[in-house]
């Protein structure tokens, strides 16, 4: 029998530099992404896959800005939202 490894180790697609190691969560529309350089924030899966890749550089560094201000108030494992990607796409 084959155990499923929980893990996946790839590319970061917030950063786009970094190995990530991806963890499926109980939420399952939710993964728990560990990146060497972001750090650890979830995700909404619809929001990884393609969201990510729609982020011009700033709108990136916005998101990026974001999971690390929540780490410094604390949050160990931020959660970005489909939702709260749609709203950084739509800005300029
Ligand atoms: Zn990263």
């Amino acid at each position: 029998m084959i155990e499923k490894d929980p893990f996946a180790v790839s590319t970061c697609r917030l950063c786009r530099t970094a190995d990530a190691k991806i963890n499926f969560t109980n939420d399952l529309g939710v993964i728990d992404v560990a990146c060497e350089r972001c750090g650890r924030f979830r995700v909404e899966i619809s929001g990884y896959n393609l969201r990510f890749d729609s982020l011009s550089g700033a709108q990136r560094l916005r998101v990026l800005e974001l999971v690390k201000n929540k780490h410094d108030s604390g949050e160990a494992s931020p959660l970005i939202s489909a939702e709260y990607l749609k709203q950084i796409l739509a800005t300029e």
